[in-house]
């Protein structure tokens, strides 16, 4: 019987036994007659045991054996408590799939390197085992705000990326050359779009990449990032309220549940995580006003939060807090007003907590065919371009309501990161679209 090639996250499941695993060299100490090489296969990382006496061919193969070179290795598994995984490998034979030459040595080391030099190597960094576990991360919080949305019985519609107009405001539109002598512009919400599917289906969402030119450089905005966008017919602003909270809740517990070495690679304190559960905190955006004030920030009605009021609102709640009723004139032209107080929008963004600020952004629509005409007006956006948008109104208008969630901000979170360039496998951002 060969011996079976298993993965290191599995390589428990095989105590006592033969395995191999199809990897890379990470690190490799030598003492004496013995070797302790630790390997990585991109599930984890697994230190194993050389013997010359023993098993001088595997020995041999990796005495000196360059960082990064591709093995595989075969070995025994045994428990071991103080091994990272706990377990080890007592390698029996080591076959080197490709060494990596002494003249040109892998780039990184381990030690600490400039971040700009690491994202100068991204398609490299990507390898090490804080970096894949921030990947590993990002994929299950993707999936469980797939299931999650697919649960509550919404269809995915994927919107567009080339668009014929701007919906989020000009000032950070990417402009394309189309066909011909056309313009076209790279998608910065699928929103609009996911109205139209809406009134198609009744509950949909869609969930792709989205792009701004952001002239900012902070540590959470990024030019090009994922947004999932759930848009419903017949929906109010209640109703996003409570699916953002449930949609939230559900990406982090599952990473929580599923993710549990990876977050203890990153030294995340998951008893943080363990509290995000419904219902979180919902204040009004003047209620918002008032903390802030009492926290010496002199904002006032018609202020847009920026990072530093959102840090200091979210101090108050271990959960993310929900910011609802924004002035109308502060958010985009689709967006529905409180029929009680005209001046306020039907509008929420959610709050994340330990100062990784807004992670969604949504509410409910304008309706009415003549408001949109007007608002369109108002914001001097191009009316030909949204005259598909303007069928919406015309053929069976209803009430409907929808969000944006960032992905990057939401992971970023969960991880821990301090930026949010670390969760997305190739950032692009003001100054980078290398490698
Ligand atoms: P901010 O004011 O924080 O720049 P926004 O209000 O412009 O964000 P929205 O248009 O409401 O953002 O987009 C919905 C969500 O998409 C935001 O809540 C955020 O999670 C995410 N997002 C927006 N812009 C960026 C960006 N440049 N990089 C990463 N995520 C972003
Ligand atoms: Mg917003």
């Amino acid at each position: 019987m060969s011996t079976p090639v298993v993965s290191i996250e599995h390589v428990g499941e095989h105590a006592g036994k033969e395995v191999s695993i199809r990897g890379w060299l990470y690190n490799l100490r030598e003492s004496g007659k013995l070797l302790f090489p630790i390997f990585r296969d991109g599930t984890g990382i697994i230190q194993g045991v050389i013997s010359l006496k023993e098993h001088p061919d595997a020995f041999n193969a990796a005495k000196g054996l360059t960082q990064e070179s591709s093995v595989v290795v075969t070995g025994k598994v045994a428990a071991e408590a103080r091994a990272p995984g706990g377990y080890e490998l007592h390698v029996s034979a080591l076959e080197v799939v490709q060494r990596v030459s002494e003249s040109q040595p892998y780039p990184i080391q381990l030690k600490e390197h400039g971040v700009d030099f690491l994202l100068d190597q991204r398609h490299l960094w990507i390898r090490t085992p804080r970096q894949a576990s921030i990947l590993r991360i990002r994929a299950e919080a993707e999936r469980a705000a797939r299931n999650f949305m697919d649960s509550q019985g919404y269809t995915l519609t994927d919107a567009p990326i080339f668009t014929p107009a701007a919906c989020e405001g000009t000032t950070t539109l990417f402009e394309v050359d189309y066909i011909d002598d056309q313009k076209a512009y790279l998608t910065q919400s699928g929103q609009l779009y996911v109205e139209a599917t809406a009134a198609a289906l009744g509950k949909v969402y869609c969930f792709g990449p989205t792009f701004r030119a952001e002239k900012s450089k902070t540590r959470r905005h990024l030019t090009e990032f994922w947004m999932l966008e759930p848009e419903a017919a017949y929906a109010h602003l209640e109703d996003m309220m409570a699916l953002g909270e449930g949609l939230v809740s559900a990406m982090v517990q599952e990473c929580v549940k599923n993710r549990a070495r990876e977050l203890e690679m990153l030294k995340r304190d998951v008893s943080k995580l363990e509290k995000i559960k419904p219902p979180f905190p919902r204040i009004m955006y003047e209620e918002a006003i008032k903390v802030l004030n009492e926290n010496g920030n002199p904002a006032k009605f018609g202020d847009d939060f920026g990072g530093d009021e959102e840090t200091i609102i979210s101090k108050n709640f271990d959960k993310p807090v929900i910011i609802h009723r924004y002035p109308a004139a502060m958010k985009a032209f689709y967006m529905a007003t409180d029929a009680a107080r005209p001046e306020l929008s039907l509008s929420f963004d959610m709050i994340a907590p330990e100062g990784y600020g807004e992670i969604i952004g949504g509410g409910e629509r304008l309706s009415s065919y003549e408001t949109v005409i007007e608002r369109l007006r108002q914001n001097n956006l191009p009316e030909e371009s949204f005259q598909w948008y303007l069928d919406l109104r015309r053929y069976g208008s209803v009430p409907h309501a929808g969000f944006g969630l960032g992905l990057e901000r939401t992971v970023a979170w969960i991880c821990g990161t301090e930026h949010i360039r670390e969760v997305i496998p190739f950032p692009r951002m003001l100054y980078r679209v290398y490698p």
